[in-house]
């Protein structure tokens, strides 16, 4: 029998559940509460329920879905890299990164990713499958207790782990839901930032839930021909059509789009580059991230030299385009999307044990 994860549930589910069940629904509010603010793995360890009602969940649901089967830190601690496993033998890839006191997680929303972009780890094998909303859950209930483990909480989530979030609608949009239940995570969609490579109808629908989400957007060429050479997806909703989601995301939202630009050495790195790229967005109300690229083994790109990535952040400046060169954290742990999991499936199926 496949049993209900308990972690896919949302709170009026779970109230339901235990409704149907008998029990006063106050008993939703303390499983909640366990399972997102002490961050339990077994249902042995929601001590204020009933012992028949702890029975009944242990028979009848399912906790621990997906679990922690490698951990990687950065020389400076300040990126984790963990790899979870799933039953069926997937593994995806979460990160916590700390900002001062506090930590922001990065997650994945599929196993795999079937958008093919050129310098990318994640798509070498296709998408496998989509991550239910339980497997979400289970990668933040995960790294919040690692978080905790060291002392702070996670305060901000980004979903730039693996896979294509717009590809996963239902299922990302009903994990944030859940994430920020107040009852629960509490982490406001504001602290929230969902990574896109460009899928026009997604975004368009996404401006219309009216979340007040920071929308990331792969962007890495300022012209249909590169891009649709370094993503696939270009060929599909090129840049004209992009960029007219995009204002029509930032009208609807009144938020800023954040574009990350990863600089792969000389091939959209050139100064004519950014001179093309501030053209394409002045006016908008943006951001521009520039990403160092880390190197992928499969992959014949190099990361931009420090003082090409300088010149072309230059150039933006002085274009008046609001722009930052991303952090660097964790690029010795091979924080870069994709790349444990790829070395992992490559020595064959992650452990679950
Ligand atoms: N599918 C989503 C989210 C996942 S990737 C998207 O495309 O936005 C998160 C970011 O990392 C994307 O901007 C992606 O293009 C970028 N990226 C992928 N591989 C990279 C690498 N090797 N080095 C630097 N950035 C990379």
């Amino acid at each position: 029998m496949i049993q209900l994860d308990l972690r896919s549930l949302s709170h009026s589910q779970l109230t339901e559940l235990v409704t149907s069940w008998g029990e006063p629904s106050y008993r939703a509010d303390q499983i909640y509460n366990w399972l997102y603010r002490h961050f339990v793995l077994t249902v042995d360890e929601m001590t204020n329920l009933p012992a028949a009602l702890r029975q009944r969940l242990a028979k009848e649901t399912s906790l621990s879905t997906i679990r922690i089967s490698q951990r990687q830190y950065s020389k400076d601690k300040s990126a984790t890299k963990l790899l979870f496993s799933l039953p069926d033998g997937q593994a995806v890839e979460g990160v916590l990164l700390k900002y001062r006191k506090w930590f922001s997680a990065c997650l994945s929303s599929q196993a795999g990713c079937r958008m093919g972009c050129a310098f990318c780890a994640s798509t070498l094998g296709g998408l496998v499958r989509h991550l239910t909303v339980g497997e979400m859950m289970g990668q933040l209930v995960l790294l919040s207790r690692e978080a905790k483990n060291m002392g702070g909480e996670v305060r901000s989530l980004v979903l730039m782990g693996t896979g294509e979030p717009l590809d996963n609608y239902n299922n990302v949009l009903a994990f944030l839901a859940q994430a920020a239940n107040p009852a629960g995570l509490n982490l406001s969609y504001r602290r929230v930032t969902l990574s896109t490579c460009g899928l026009v109808p997604g975004i368009r629908r996404l401006a219309n839930e009216g979340l007040p989400l920071t929308l990331a957007v792969s962007l890495h060429a300022p012209t249909d021909d590169l891009r649709s050479e370094l993503m696939p997806i270009n060929k599909v909703y090129p840049l004209a059509e992009l960029m007219s989601a995009c204002r029509y995301y930032s009208e609807t939202t009144h938020r800023r789009i954040t574009f990350e630009y990863a600089l792969l050495d000389n091939v959209n790195d050139g100064l004519d580059k950014a001179q093309q790229l501030a053209r394409l967005l002045k006016g908008m109300l943006c951001h521009v991230n520039l990403i160092p690229f880390n190197p992928v083994a499969e992959r014949s790109f190099c990361r931009s030299s420090s003082s090409r990535v300088e010149a072309f952040y230059q150039v933006l400046q002085q274009e008046g385009i609001s722009v930052t060169v991303r952090r660097e954290l964790g690029s010795d742990i091979t924080a870069a999307c994709g790349q444990l999991r790829r070395r992992r499936l490559a020595k064959g199926a992650a452990s679950y044990d």
